[in-house]
């Protein structure tokens, strides 16, 4: 079986001014790093050069939070992804919740988003996850398996070789309720699965799943301890030098 690198990916969302940026990317870079994981993190746009220039050279590689599907045009306020990499990032969100349900990111505009980040060779984080309803409604397995198999319509193991997956419950993001560990297992043993079918058990055991929902410096041990779990997407306490230091260092 593959030994998978564990990835601790911090997502800023619509935080940070361009100092508060260099001053957490300042504190992480001294931050220990006892199990190798890769350290993502993901500022605002504004901040993105900026933290690619103060990360350069440390472990902390840097994300986009979203690219535009066109290499550039009139899109107003968006980022294409050949602006992303010029900013340094070398990997970008795609399908984050808040992405997918307050700015209309369906399946279908993913995927051209899909293609054009594997176009620049930026490497993707894409997220998926059920509401609650759905959770409730026991559609979470059918759910995500749909957003894989139409968000990543079209492309083989070998295009999607490095793709990185987070499995984000809706109801966990920003809510402060985490998924417990059994759930996060079976549902990420359940994406595994699907890899696994769809394109090899190789392609499987060697896709990263990120486990992302209020993970915090209090309950990262648990959900790292579960088998399927390759790390972690955090978004409130990525913000804080200390816990996010803490989260890296998960035991
Ligand atoms: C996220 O935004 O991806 C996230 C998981 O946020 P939080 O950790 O705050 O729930």
């Amino acid at each position: 079986m593959t030994k998978r690198t564990p990835i601790i990916a911090g997502n800023w969302k619509m935080h940070n001014t361009l100092a508060e940026s260099a001053t957490l990317v300042e504190a992480l870079k001294k931050a220990d790093n006892k199990n190798n994981a890769e350290i993502i993190v993901a500022p605002s746009y504004t901040s993105l050069a900026e933290v690619a220039r103060l990360a350069k050279g440390s472990a902390i590689k840097v994300a986009a939070q979203d690219v535009h599907w066109e290499d550039k045009g009139a899109f107003t306020s968006a980022v294409s992804p050949v602006q992303a990499k010029d900013a340094g990032a070398t990997h970008t969100i795609l399908g984050h919740s808040e992405r997918r349900s307050v700015f209309g990111d369906t399946d279908e505009i993913l995927n051209k988003k899909v293609a054009a980040a594997l176009r620049h060779g930026l490497t993707i984080i894409f997220c998926v996850g059920e509401t609650l309803q759905q959770r409730e409604a026991n559609e979470t397995i059918s759910v995500i398996e749909g957003q894989l198999e139409n968000g990543l319509k079209g492309f083989t193991a070998e295009q999607l070789k490095g793709l990185i997956i987070a499995y984000e419950p809706v109801w966990a993001i920003g809510t402060g309720k985490t998924a417990t560990p059994d759930q996060a297992q079976e549902v990420h043993a359940a994406i595994r699965k699907f890899l696994a079918g769809k394109y090899s058990q190789e392609f499987a055991d060697a896709t990263r799943i990120l486990y992302g929902g209020s993970v915090k410096d209090t309950n990262v041990d648990e959900i790292m301890a579960q088998p399927d779990v390759d790390g972690a997407l955090v978004g409130g306490q990525a913000l804080i030098a200390e816990k996010f230091a803490r989260i890296i260092n998960f035991n």
